[in-house]
């Protein structure tokens, strides 16, 4: 019976998340601040800057703008390609 209950609070941790009270101090490690609970191990991230839990959107938001901004972009013509070339090397 007791492995039931487990399962189904598994289960209910995946959909709405960590409900747990028994959390860590926030500490920021490259550039990320969260609390870690100490009962599920789950990340809660925080915004440095009200040092409130962020919603699942700000979140999105973050990784999103985080994902975009390791992309470089290439140029997709030779001319494009050498015309980038000649600024950066103008400047
Ligand atoms: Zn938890």
């Amino acid at each position: 019976m007791r492995w039931i209950m487990e399962f189904l609070q598994s289960v209910f941790e995946a959909i709405f998340g960590c409900r747990h009270s028994n959390l860590s101090r926030p500490f920021t490690i490259e550039g990320h601040t969260y609390k870690v609970c100490m009962d599920c191990s789950t990340q809660v991230f925080y915004s440095r800057e009200t040092m409130m839990p962020l919603s699942r959107r700000e979140l999105r938001q973050l990784r999103t703008a985080e994902a975009s901004a390791d992309i470089a972009m290439m140029p997709a013509t030779a001319e494009a390609r050498q015309a980038v070339r000649r600024k950066t090397v103008a400047a």
